[in-house]
């Protein structure tokens, strides 16, 4: 098996730290990288201690949640259709997929809206499942330079591929020059790297006190979602609603003053990527008591 390597990891982080507005988090994780393993886990060890302390609601209340929503960076999760079933997604394409897609024409009144409520897009980043397996991106794609040369010629569009597939790869060579791919080129649905995302935090006594408000750094360093469930402080949000149907997707825009805290509050308090802390009880196959009741349900609706 081959995987994501750590060089690629660490390249992708300079990649991610050049458009965050407050790096510090980045100088941490580049810094941490640099470490041998061995230190690296008595760090963890003593970050996740500091980040429970951190996300609690007294000091929260003090400090303010340590991370606000982007308003210029959006994702867009195409479709759900993936050439992968990799362990561990945080769209949950391996244990419940589906073959939701967002439209050409719901794209269409992205821009519009974008347009007229003058939003300030500095990226935007076309993602999934697998884009490129949807039945028209490269007309969403043109749709979306179009908007870009005409209203916001400085903004990135980015598309984030699995580079899996032949057909994958045939539709990526067909992407002009000025669109940045991320391929992050998967060779086998086994991925080492992945966080534990099906561990819900407040499955454990440990977060008890957690101000699930707090998000994590993907809010604000890929910024907010636009998903086949609606708008999310985050794309991977969207994908955490769709298996527990708690139906919170903004159906327009949010406006900017929008921290959107009623999801964050339900649904970073499901997400394994809330906390570098993991509990020593979390159970051997990195999936806690919600998430197992969360896909039991899930199922049983899909199956009618
Ligand atoms: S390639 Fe990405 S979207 Fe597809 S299953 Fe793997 S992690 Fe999920
Ligand atoms: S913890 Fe999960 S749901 Fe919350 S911001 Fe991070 S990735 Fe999104």
């Amino acid at each position: 098996m081959k995987f994501l390597s750590e060089e690629t990891y660490k390249k992708k982080l300079v990649d991610i730290s050049n458009y965050m507005r407050s790096p510090l988090w980045w100088r941490y994780e580049r810094r941490r990288l640099a470490l041998p393993r061995s230190l690296r886990k008595v760090t963890d060890m003593i970050f996740g201690k500091y980040e429970l302390w951190r996300v609690s609601k007294a000091v929260t209340k003090v400090l303010s949640p340590r991370f606000a929503r982007s308003r210029t960076l959006l994702e867009i999760d195409l479709t759900y259709v993936c050439s992968l079933k990799c362990k561990g997604c945080n769209r949950s394409l391996d244990v419940a997929p589906t073959k939701t897609n967002i439209s050409l024409e719901e794209i269409e009144l992205l821009i519009k809206e974008s347009i007229e409520r003058g939003y300030r897009w500095k990226g935007i980043r076309l993602l999934g499942g697998e884009p490129t397996l949807h039945p028209d991106f490269l007309a969403i794609l043109d749709a979306l330079r179009k908007y870009r040369d005409v209203h916001k010629p400085k903004m990135q569009i980015t598309v984030v591929s699995n580079g899996y597939s032949e057909k994958t790869k045939a539709v990526l060579k067909k992407i002009p020059d000025n669109i940045l791919i991320e391929n992050t080129s998967k060779v086998s649905s086994e991925q080492y790297d992945f966080a534990p995302f099906n561990n819900a935090p407040i499955d454990y006594s440990e977060h008890k006190r957690s101000d699930f408000r707090n998000c994590c750094w993907i809010t604000k360093g890929l910024g907010m979602g636009l998903t086949p469930q609606g708008y999310y402080y985050c794309a991977i949000a969207g994908g955490i609603d769709r298996i527990h149907n708690f139906n919170l997707g903004r159906k327009s825009i949010p406006e900017v003053t929008d921290d959107m805290y009623d999801q964050s509050s339900r649904l970073c308090a499901l997400c394994g990527h809330f906390s570098i802390y993991i509990p020593k009880s979390t159970p051997d196959d990195g999936t806690s008591e919600s998430w197992r009741r969360a896909y039991e349900d899930w199922h049983k609706r899909n199956k009618a």
